[in-house]
Parts: C-alpha cells; structure tokens; sequence
C-alpha cells in the first residue's frame, strides 16, 4: 500500500518519540520547527512532533474512515502533506502553526516499519498459499484484495513473530524465560487458557512479571489501562520503545522452542474463513460468516473463498470435457425464478462436472421464439465463452433441450441497483467503493480483449455476495476485430440511452471509451444506493443535457474523490476520456487509501491534546 508520506523530506517513517526529540534538539530548537514520523499505534496513521518554547509537541494524525486524514478534534485532510500545509497557515488548536520542516539528513532514508518491508511479500505469499493462486488469479487476487488481506495479516502476524509462543501456560512461561541468561526485559507473549486473551511475561530482576492484555470492545489491545493498539504486534514494537506501566521496557524475545527460527518462513498464519468457503457461499449472501472462534470482530469472506473465483474449468481434469454445449442430463433446473428479461427467465439450477456441482443460472429462452433470438443466444453464449475472469459472469455453456438455454455461474445476491437500494442502511460507502473496482478490474479485461460491452449499467452487475461483484450480460456485447477501436452500428434500437456516450447517440460507434462513460453512469446508480439516473428526463432529453454541458450532481453520500472520477468518465469526447486502465488505477488507488480504515471506528470526543 503507498505511504502517502514517503516523499516528504521532514518524513522520518517509524522512529520512537524520542529519536524525533533528538532530531528536533539536532535541528535548532526554533518555534514551529517539526516533522512528521510513523503513528506505532494506528495503521496508517502518522505522528506530528512540533517545537515551541522550547518544548515538544506531540500530536497523532489519524486515517479516517473516508480516508482523509485528520488531528483529532481537527479539520480533516485528503493527505499528510495537505495538513502539514494546513498547519503551517493556521495553527488551528495546536501549540503554534508549522514554521520550519525538519528535514532528514543527507543520506538519512525514513525508518521502515517492522511491518512494511515484509509486508508486500507477505501479501502475496499468504494468497498464493491460502488459496492456492497462480498466474493471473494470484495477480487479480492481490489487485483486488491485498487492503483486506494486509488487514488479515496485521492482525494474526503475531503468530509469526519469535516472541510468540502460542498457548501455553504460566508455568511453562516462567521455564522458558528462566532457563539460559535472565537480562531484564527479556520476555515472551502468549495466548492464556481462556480463548483471546493473551498474557505478556517479562523478565526485570531475575523475576518474571505477568501482565494480561486487554482487548476493548473495538478490539484493541493494550496491557492494563495503557495505549491502545489495533494489532499485537504494535503492542510489543511500542514496549520496546516504552515501558508504558510496565516494570521495564521488552528488550530480547525469548524465541519460541516450538517455531523454526526463520521468523517469516512459509507457514503463513490461518485464514479463518478459509476451512469452509464453499459452506457460505450459497447461504449467506451478506458475505460475513457466523462469528468466528475467538475474535470480537466479524471475518469477511474474501472473493477467493468462494468456488466461483477461479474458473470451473481451472482444474485440467474437468477441462478435459469443456464443450460449448451441455449434456441436458448434468442439468439441474430449480423452479426459483432468479430473474426475468424479454427473452424469458433465468431460473437456478445445478451442474453436475466430472468432480464437482457447481450453482448455476440458467437463461432459458422463451417457447415460441423464433430463429432471430436463439441466434442472439448462442451469440452470447459464443461470446462469454472467451472470457475468464473473476469479475465477469462465465459461461458454462448452452444446452439445447426443452428450450435454449445459457448456463452461467451463479451471483445469488442479484443485481446490483437492488442489493444497494434494499440495503441502503447497512452497506458502508467503502464497500461501494470496492465493489466498483471490481468492476472496472473487470471492465479493463474486457478493454484488453478488445470486447465492448455496450450495456454496462448498475442492473448488469451481479453480486455474489455483498464484497463480490461480477459484470453480465452480454447480450449487447461485440468482439471488434484486432485492428479496429471501436464497434458502428447498423441501426440504432432498443438502447439505453441513459447510459450511453454521445459518439454512441450520435453516431452509433461503440468502445471500450463508450463502456467508460456507462461506467460512469453506473458509479452514480452504485454511490446514489440504487437511485435510476437522470431521474425525471426521458432519454432523448438526456442528450440534450449532456450536449448542453450538464451532468447528474454528486450523489449524497458519494465521496468528493469518486464524484470526480464519475466526471471524468463522462468527458465528452471520447479521445479525451480515460480508459479502463487509466479507471481502475484511479480506482484503485482512492480505495486502497480508505481500505485501512474500513469498518473501524474512530474513537469519539478527543480534544486536541499533545500525545
Ligand atoms: P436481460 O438481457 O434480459 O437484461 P440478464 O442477463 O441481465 O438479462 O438477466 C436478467 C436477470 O436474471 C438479472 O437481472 C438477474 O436477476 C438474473 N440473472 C441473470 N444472470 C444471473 C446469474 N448469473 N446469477 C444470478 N442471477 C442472474
Ligand atoms: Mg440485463
């Protein structure tokens, strides 16, 4: 994840507060000389240590749920930088304003955190394990997931750390701790009898001291009435720079006699989830899994928990029998209607393969229809059946039988514009944000493969659960040859006209550009929770208001960042308007800056207080 510090010079990454002290005490000592450093204590949040009169100020910088950054009590700010640059205008609370930046040294690089430089590979490493992922899918996993994995791993990393002895018991504590040399503040954590406490013991005078940890009701640690961290792991990082009400400060861990020395070796800690996706996957369509064993908090269920992350075909022995055409008797139809169109219903149903059932839904076309729509069909299917991704619905094939039929993957929350009216209350505006970088992670496959869509809009992204997003119906879809950039139309039909660009309206031309600006018409169905867009106007009207320079207004609780890109998508010339790489990174970017903080919640009332 980009620090979005690491560029500035009076940046000095994880150094404890008195190294910044020394710092400050190096560089003069002048009012409003400060830097800023790494916060030990929040992920992603930053530490500001100014000088006045002589004294040092401390004030922590925390990462917000929307991802601005803010002083507690303080204005909030879209970046460090901007509220250094805020600071130094309008001393708004603190001590005085920011005078002078304190620079790093010549050659002086910022500290790395104990976390950072193991924690890309780190990442990659526990899903390539976790969900045996390879190749493209390890690569989209990571695109995709690696905020909520990053979370996962900060806070079961303990397990991985020397210090960790798991769950033993007091006396075997005492036994390690005494046994070899006893210098003072040599200690070990561990997990105490009673599930998700854990216990500090620590060594000062030859004596161990015991200390239990404390988890409050967000989660957080700390040991008796001291600081609060998010993970253990900070927990001890900090006591190694600050007893913090303990006897003395932790100085050498005591390795665990049971763990190989190699501290971040394979053996990844345990996903939670991960012992029963398949489980979740049909029921529980709100994407959280019951309680689980010992934490306070809820686990997510990640999109490579479920069965429809990776292709069906993914294995080499059920590949051996992919056809474009199904066998009727591997077929299961349900009576459950999933949904209807003009073409008839998609109903549920189950596929038997060579090793496995999967769900699936089942497009079946209309009795009576003539040649004209079963060509459609097959046209579709044809098409959807050059595409695997994950955030694009697969086709398994078509079976002729009581009538034609598409057999696709199954996204059993439905679409999208529903799942968000009818849980307008419970979804946090990050998890749309999320979903729609699934989105356009799909939407650059398709550019990449030259597809245009031509009906991507909130209705045609189905979820299959509330964290996983899959873009369908392709029923408007066209492969355009090699050399070609876009798609021209014939005639013009039954189009939606609200979600299309211009050149499409004007001169019925169609490209991956044309699909960007629905996909900007289909962020404003997602951050408007479901609302229909241009509200009141019939689609020619549109036109008109576009062509007059008008565009919808930023829906209510939509972030500014996201407003912005939803404007960009809708730039009238399509030259000028960005494509899906350029999409997804801007994305991607905005979501992985709010991700750290998703779900979390401030704690309240803080004034602004020196640390
Ligand atoms: P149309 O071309 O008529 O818009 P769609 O392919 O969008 O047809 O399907 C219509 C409806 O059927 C969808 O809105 C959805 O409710 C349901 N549906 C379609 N495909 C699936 C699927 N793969 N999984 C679950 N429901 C589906
Ligand atoms: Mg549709």
């Amino acid at each position: 994840m980009p620090n979005p510090a690491a560029h500035l010079p009076f940046y000095y990454g994880s150094i404890s507060r008195s190294d910044a002290e020394e710092h400050l005490k190096l560089a003069g000592m002048q009012d409003g000389l400060f830097l800023l450093r790494q916060c030990l204590r929040n992920l992603g949040g930053y530490v500001l240590s100014v000088v006045h009169k002589l004294q040092f100020y401390h004030y922590p910088i925390e990462r917000q749920m929307n991802g601005t950054f803010a002083i507690a009590g303080g204005k909030a700010h879209c970046g460090p930088e901007e509220l250094c640059e805020f600071y130094s205008k309008d001393s708004d609370g603190l001590c005085c304003t920011l005078r002078k930046p304190c620079n790093r040294p010549d050659g002086l690089d910022p500290q790395p955190g104990i976390f950072d430089n193991i924690r890309d590979n780190m990442v990659r490493e526990y899903i390539r394990q976790t969900w045996k992922l390879e190749g493209e899918s390890l690569e989209l996993a990571i695109i995709s997931q690696a905020p909520q994995v990053e979370k996962l791993l900060a806070t079961t990393a303990h397990e991985k750390m020397p210090w960790y002895h798991g769950c033993i018991t007091r006396e075997q504590a005492e036994s390690r701790l005494y046994s070899g040399s006893q210098p003072d503040g040599k200690f070990l954590l561990r997990q105490r009898q009673e599930k998700s406490s854990y216990a500090l013991s620590l060594i000062y005078g030859k004596t161990v001291y015991h200390y239990r940890i404390r988890q409050d009701k967000a989660g957080k640690y700390s040991v008796e009435e001291g600081t609060k961290f998010d993970t253990l792991w900070q927990l001890v990082e900090y006591l190694k720079l600050k007893p913090d009400g303990l006897i003395y400060y932790l100085k050498e861990s005591t390795p665990n006699p049971d763990v190989p020395s190699a501290a971040m070796a394979p053996a990844l800690p345990a996903h939670p989830s991960v012992s029963a996706p398949q489980k979740f996957m049909s029921q529980n369509s709100d994407g959280y899994t019951p309680e689980p064993i010992g934490i306070g908090k809820k686990t997510r269920i990640l999109p490579m928990d479920t069965s429809c992350y990776e292709s069906p075909y993914s294995d080499p022995e059920e590949l051996k029998d992919r056809k474009l055409f199904l066998k009727r008797d591997h077929l299961i139809i349900d009576e459950v209607e999933l949904g209807a169109g003009n073409f008839g219903s998609v109903r549920k149903g189950v596929y038997r393969m060579r090793k496995k059932q999967i769900d699936v839904a089942v497009k079946m076309l209309k009795g009576g229809n003539g040649k004209a729509e079963r060509d459609d069909m097959m046209k579709e299917a044809q098409l959807m059946h050059q595409l695997d991704n994950p955030y694009i619905v697969r086709v398994i094939g078509v079976c002729d039988a009581e009538a034609l039929m598409l057999v696709m993957e199954m996204a059993s929350a439905g679409p999208l514009n529903k799942f968000l009216y009818t849980k307008r209350d419970e979804v946090p505006v990050n998890n749309v944000v999320e979903l729609m970088h699934q989105v356009a992670i799909g939407m650059k496959y398709l550019e990449e493969k030259n597809f245009v869509h031509r009906d991507l809009a909130a209705r045609n992204v189905l979820l299959v659960n509330q964290h996983y997003a899959k873009i369908s119906d392709f029923g408007l879809s066209k492969a355009l040859a090699a050399d070609d950039s876009y798609y021209l139309a014939k005639t013009t039909g039954k189009w939606p006209l609200k979600w299309y660009a211009p050149e499409c309206i004007l001169f019925r031309k169609f490209s991956s550009k044309s699909d960007v600006w629905s996909y900007g018409v289909t962020m404003w169905e997602a951050f408007s929770y479901g609302q229909k867009p241009y509200k009141k106007m019939k689609g020619p009207e549109v036109m008109a208001f576009i062509e007059g320079g008008k565009r919808m207004e930023c829906p209510p609780r939509c972030p500014p960042e996201m407003y912005k890109l939803m404007q960009l998508c809708w730039t009238f010339k399509w030259e000028d308007r960005p494509d899906f790489a350029a999409v997804e990174t801007l994305i991607r970017t905005y979501y992985y800056s709010i991700a750290v903080k998703v779900e979390e919640n401030l704690e309240d009332g803080v004034k602004i207080t020196p640390a």
